[in-house]
Parts: structure tokens; C-alpha cells; sequence
């Protein structure tokens, strides 16, 4: 297809062809209208110059009674009528006729001479024949040279009219026809340029990959179907689906396969719906669909059951096939929203309620999530936070149960709000492990640590931090590389760096998670299980996986001396790691008695606000200066 460059550039060729039409017809015709003023005023001077060479004659041959006097009085008048004529001819002629105004005027000589001879030879007869006769002969020859001039001047007068009118024919044939050509030319460079803006508004209004509506138009339709809505009150439901496992097929399978993938997506939701309903891809793996005219809750719930079936039949992508699941949040105007801002709120919080709830569909509950929309917000505004540098890291020191020396730090990561304030990781963290956030923010911690190990080993303290890396994560194939990349970045060494894992990422994913943990294991990495003891890992599992320490969970640190269990599993899982040559890290160790009881059940390390609570880098700097010992209270450390 042709561009719109081309086009435009057609449009302008065709009406500087037009114009350049135009003109040149133009100039033919005045070219040709000169020429002919020009001829038909020489044609005039050579018709004026012939009247007086026939008044001159008429003189000569006048009657014999008309006395001597009267005609050299005419023949003087006619003589200078003459003169004036054949100056003027000279002078006036459009074009140089001096040749034949010369000859002229010499043939005039001799016309003059023999009119004298003329009237000196009346009273002798038979030499006045004889001067008649040589009159004659003059004069003739004298009007054939006249009548020469006249007649060059009317066929070059009849030419000039022949021209005027061919080319007036000319024009009366090729002027239909270049309209014709320059309209039908014209026509066809609108109609691309028709083509072209059609193209453009699609692409503003659908997405390439899938060539469905995309959310400028899934929004502007909604905006329209709730405006009918509201006059004639029927219900409008909009539909989230997001992919649950696709992350995994475009990770291990490659882009083009997911790509594949997605845009199979769209003619199975299309074949389920009515004409009248709207299929748009969100991006990512996200669509959005909206059903006009439904007729109440049960009714979106069933379509968007239809919609999840179809989605679990297996898909065909080259000679592979995968089976999806995906999670479909359903939120209904008015019930829940009226205006499409709101309706896609509540059909996202519809859509984590499913997620988490692990059913395929969910339709919004106000009961069930009534801080959604804020956190959902939260959430808008934690993309931001990361690129603006909003976020800090603060340390909590581990320490060795016996001597209370420090052995090692983790870094727990704080949102430093601009309204809101210093925010807790577990109003944040969860929801970004919703989404893909979750990565720029791993990458964003791993990166502020390997600086502050930097920083700190720089003053000679050497202290490996432990980072915290959740599922979504531990699942991505390429999190090694990338780790090994932003340590490298900030000149660290692997080894000051321990991954925490918890055991239950592990077990969603265990395949992957053994891979990407390998990979961290052999860049150098140390890798601890954290909240151990909530999961279910199994003991040969462990003694696969490359793990070097055990951070027991604190709900059974924390009821140590009160519940003989806990007391039971604290001491199970020191043997174990002592057997696996683990290193096992009692979390949330508040006090000293807590304390003593884990040295007593030969739990070496400890983590907990018997030392210190998290602190931001200075602090725990300062906290390291007084002696690095424990502050003995429980002061917030907000
Ligand atoms: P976690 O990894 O189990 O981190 C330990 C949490 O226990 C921290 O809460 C810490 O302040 C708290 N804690 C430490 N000692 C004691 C104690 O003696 N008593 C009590 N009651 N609590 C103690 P925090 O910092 O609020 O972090 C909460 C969770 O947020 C973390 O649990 C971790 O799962 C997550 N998190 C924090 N930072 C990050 C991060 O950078 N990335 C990821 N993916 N998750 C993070
Ligand atoms: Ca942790
Ligand atoms: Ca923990």
C-alpha cells in the first residue's frame, strides 16, 4: 500500500499538472489573440494604403471636362493622403515592413511622375495617350505591390484565426479529458489517504499484536454503554482476565510462542460473546471485556464461566500445546461502579480475589476487600516510587545466640511515602507480587544492598546482606543472570549477598525454583530458607536444594518457652540443619530468656528486636559503633 507521502505528493503533482494545464492553455490562447489584433491592424494600414492608391488612380483617369487646376489640387490631396498612409504603415505596422514600404514608395515615384506628365499632356492628345498608358502601367504596378502587402497581411490574419481555432479545439478536447484524468488521479490519492487515516485510528484504538479493541477504546465503549445505561437502566458488566501461567510460556518457550499464544486469545473469547460485546487486550497477559445489556450478576457469572472454559482448552502454538488458567473478576454498574474508572477498580480487585481465592471466576464483594481501592492506588503509585527512588532499605542484624556477636544483616525494604508516610512491606509487597512490579522492585533492592555492601566493606565491616525474594521471582528463569549483573555493577562479590526464599515459593513452582537456585548457588550466592517450618518441605527435598541456612519461622521462636511443640520443632529442625551442615537462624527472638533457651537447644543465630529492629543504613551504623549489642527495649523503630 502506498504512504500517505506518496499520496500527498500525488495530490500536489496533480495540481501543479492541472495548473500548469491551465496556463499554458491560457498563453496559447492570448498568444494567439495578440497575433491576430496585430495582423488585423496591419490588415487595416494595407487596406487604408490600397484606398488611397485607388483615389490616386481615380484621379489620373478623371474625365476630360474637369478643368487642370481642380485635378492637380486632387492629385496633391490624394498624393499626401498616400504619404500619410504609407508612413503610417511604416511606423504602425506590428511587424518591420520597411522592404516593402521602400519599394513602395518607389514604385509611388513613378506614379507621381507620370500623373504630372498626366496633366502636362491633356491638351496634346496623342501624347497624353501615350502618358495614360504609362499611368496605367505605373499606377498597376505600383497597387500590385500594395495589394502584395495587404494580401501577406490577411493570410497571416486568416493563419493567426486557423491557429486560434485549433487550438481553441484542442483545448475543447483535452480540457474534458484532463479533468477527467486529474479527478480520477485525485479520487484515488483520497481514497488512499482515506485508507491511511482509517489504518492510523485503528492502531489508536486496538492492539497490534491481537487487532482487538485495546483500553483507550475498551473505555471510550464504556463510557458510551454506561451513558445508555443510566437512561434506560439496564446492567453493564466488565470482565478482567489475567493469565496465570503465561509468565511461564513466554520465559521458558520464548516471545513468538507467546505471542502465539495470545493471539489465540482473542477469536475464542469473540466466538463465546454477542456482536455487541467488546474483547480488548490490557497488555501483558490482561483482556477486558465488556458486556453490554446483561441482565444481572448470575448472567455475567455464567459468561464468564463460558469464557474461562474455553480458555482451559489446551492451546496450539507451532507443534507444541499448553494448557492456561485464567483469572476472570467481574464488576457490574451500577452495583458496583458507575463510571468505567470505577468499574475497572472493582473488576481488578474482582480479579485478585480470584487469584487468590485460586477460583477462575470471582464477581466483586465490597465486603471482601474494602481497602481495595486504596491499595489499589497504592499500587498505581509503587511503579512511580521505584523510578523516583522512594523506597529505602533498612538493616536488622542477625547475631550469633551465644556471644551476641553480629553476624550478618537483612535488608527489609520500607516505602518512604510522600503522604502516607513511612509504609510497611506487607502493604505493598503482596500486591506487587500480583503484578509484574514485583520484578523493578527485587532489582531495586538487590541493587540499593549490593551498594550498601559496597559502602560498608569500604569501612572494613563485612557483613553479608540478606535479601528477600519472593515467588514470582524465584519462578523467573533469568533472575540469576540478572542478579549476577547488578553485583557485578556495584563491584560485590556474590558471597556478600544471601538470597532468603520462602519455603512456600519453593513448593508452587519447585521445578523451576530448584533451576534458578542452582544457577544463584554456582554464581556464588548463599541461599536461606526463610519462615521454615510453615511449608512442607520434605526432608530429601532439602537435602537436594542448595541451601546454606534455615531461618526458623517466629510463631514458633515466639512461643519457645510456652508451647512444648514449638519447643519440639525448633529443636528438630536445629538437628536437621546441624546434619545438613545448615546454618539455622531463629527468627523474632525478642528476649533474653527466648534467647538462652535457643543456645540451649544448639540454635546458633538469631534475628530479632531483642538486638535491634530494622534500621535505615546510618542508624545501624551508629547501632554497630555503640558496640553493635542489643538495645534490650522494644522502641519502634518508626
Ligand atoms: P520476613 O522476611 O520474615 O522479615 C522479617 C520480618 O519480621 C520483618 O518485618 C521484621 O521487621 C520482623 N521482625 C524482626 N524481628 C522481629 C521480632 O523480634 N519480633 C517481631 N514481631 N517481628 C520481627 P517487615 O520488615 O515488616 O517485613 C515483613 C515481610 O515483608 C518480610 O518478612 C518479607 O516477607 C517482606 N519483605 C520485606 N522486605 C522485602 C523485600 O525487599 N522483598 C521482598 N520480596 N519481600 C520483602
Ligand atoms: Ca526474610
Ligand atoms: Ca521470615
Amino acid at each position: 500500500m502506498l504512504g500517505p507521502g506518496t499520496a500527498t505528493a500525488g495530490w500536489i503533482g496533480v495540481l501543479v499538472l492541472l495548473a500548469g494545464f491551465l496556463v499554458v492553455s491560457r498563453w496559447n490562447v492570448h498568444h494567439h489573440s495578440e497575433s491576430i489584433v496585430a495582423q488585423n491592424r496591419m490588415n487595416h494600414l494595407a487596406e487604408r494604403l490600397r484606398g488611397a492608391a485607388r483615389d490616386e488612380e481615380m484621379v489620373g483617369f478623371a474625365p476630360s471636362d474637369v478643368p487642370t487646376e481642380e485635378l492637380a489640387h486632387d492629385l496633391r490631396t490624394t498624393h499626401d493622403v498616400f504619404v500619410a498612409a504609407l508612413g503610417d504603415l511604416r511606423d504602425l505596422a506590428p511587424y518591420d515592413v520597411a522592404d516593402e514600404v521602400e519599394e513602395i514608395n518607389r514604385l509611388h515615384g513613378a506614379v507621381d511622375w507620370a500623373a504630372v506628365e498626366l496633366l502636362t499632356t491633356r491638351e496634346r492628345s496623342e501624347d497624353h495617350d501615350a502618358a495614360v498608358a504609362r499611368f496605367r502601367v505605373a499606377i498597376d504596378r505600383m497597387v500590385a505591390a500594395v495589394d502584395r502587402t495587404g494580401l501577406g497581411a490577411r493570410r497571416s490574419l486568416d493563419g493567426g484565426i486557423a491557429d486560434l481555432a485549433s487550438t481553441d479545439r484542442a483545448m475543447r478536447i483535452w480540457s474534458p479529458i484532463v479533468f477527467v484524468l486529474c479527478s480520477g488521479a485525485l479520487a484515488a490519492f483520497a481514497v488512499q489517504m482515506g485508507r491511511y487515516r482509517r489504518r492510523i485510528e485503528h492502531q489508536v484504538f486496538h492492539d497490534a499484536l491481537t487487532g482487538l479493541a485495546n483500553r483507550t477504546m475498551l473505555n471510550d465503549r464504556m463510557d458510551h454503554a454506561l451513558a445508555i445505561a443510566r437512561r434506560t437502566g439496564v446492567d453493564t458488566a466488565l470482565l478482567i482476565i489475567d493469565l496465570d501461567r503465561f509468565k511461564e510460556i513466554n520465559d521458558t518457550l520464548g516471545h513468538d510462542y507467546g505471542d502465539l499464544v495470545l493471539a489465540e486469545i482473542g477469536p475464542r473469547l469473540i466466538g463465546r460473546l454477542r456482536d455487541s460485546d467488546t474483547v480488548a487486550r490490557l497488555g501483558g497477559d490482561e483482556f477486558g471485556i465488556l458486556l453490554t445489556n446483561i441482565s444481572g450478576a448470575p448472567a455475567a457469572v455464567r459468561v464468564a464461566e463460558e469464557l474461562a472454559a474455553a480458555l482451559r482448552e489446551p492451546f496450539h502454538a507451532g507443534a507444541l500445546s499448553f494448557d492456561l488458567e485464567a483469572s476472570i473478576g467481574i464488576a457490574i454498574a451500577p452495583d458496583h461502579g458507575t463510571t468505567s474508572t470505577e468499574l475497572v477498580q472493582r473488576a481488578d480487585i474482582a480479579m485478585y480475589l480470584a487469584k487468590t481465592s485460586h477460583s477462575s471466576v470471582a464477581l466483586y464483594r465490597p465486603e471482601a476487600d474494602q481497602h481495595s481501592p486504596e491499595r489499589l492506588a497504592l499500587l498505581g503509585e509503587l511503579r512511580h516510587a521505584i523510578e523516583a527512588d522512594e523506597l529505602v532499605l533498612f538493616f536488622q542484624p542477625k547475631n550469633s545466640v551465644r556471644s551476641q556477636e553480629v553476624t550478618g544483616v537483612e535488608a527489609l525494604v520500607r516505602w518512604l511515602h510522600p503522604t502516607r508516610g513511612l509504609v510497611p512491606p506487607d502493604d505493598f509487597i503482596p500486591l506487587a507480587e500480583h503484578t509484574s512490579l514485583i520484578d523493578p522492585l527485587t532489582a531495586w533492592v538487590a541493587r540499593a544492598a549490593a551498594r550498601q555492601s559496597r559502602i560498608w566493606a569500604d569501612q572494613g565491616m563485612h557483613l553479608t546482606i540478606a535479601v528477600n525474594v519472593s515467588a514470582r521471582t524465584l519462578g523467573d528463569l533469568t533472575f540469576a543472570d540478572r542478579m549476577s549483573a547488578i553485583v557485578d555493577a556495584e563491584g560485590v562479590d556474590p558471597s556478600a549477598i544471601q538470597i532468603e526464599v520462602t519455603e512456600t515459593s519453593i513448593m508452587r513452582e519447585p521445578e523451576r525454583a530448584l533451576v534458578v537456585m542452582n544457577a544463584l548457588s554456582t554464581l556464588g550466592f548463599s541461599i536461606a530458607i526463610d519462615d521454615f517450618g510453615t511449608g512442607f518441605t520434605s526432608l530429601s527435598s532439602l537435602r537436594t536444594l542448595p541451601v546454606d541456612a534455615l531461618k526458623i519461622d517466629r510463631t514458633f521462636v515466639s512461643n519457645l518457652r510456652t508451647v512444648a511443640a514449638d519447643a519440639v520443632i525448633v529443636h528438630t529442625v536445629v538437628e536437621l540443619g546441624r546434619n545438613l551442615g545448615l546454618e539455622v537462624i531463629a527468627e523474632g527472638v525478642e528476649d533474653d530468656e527466648t534467647r538462652r533457651a535457643l543456645d540451649a537447644l544448639g540454635c546458633t543465630t538469631g534475628q530479632g528486636y531483642l538486638w535491634s529492629r530494622p534500621l535505615p543504613a546510618q542508624a545501624f551504623e551508629r547501632w554497630m559503633d555503640d558496640g553493635g549489642r542489643r538495645t534490650g527495649s522494644l522502641s519502634s523503630e518508626r
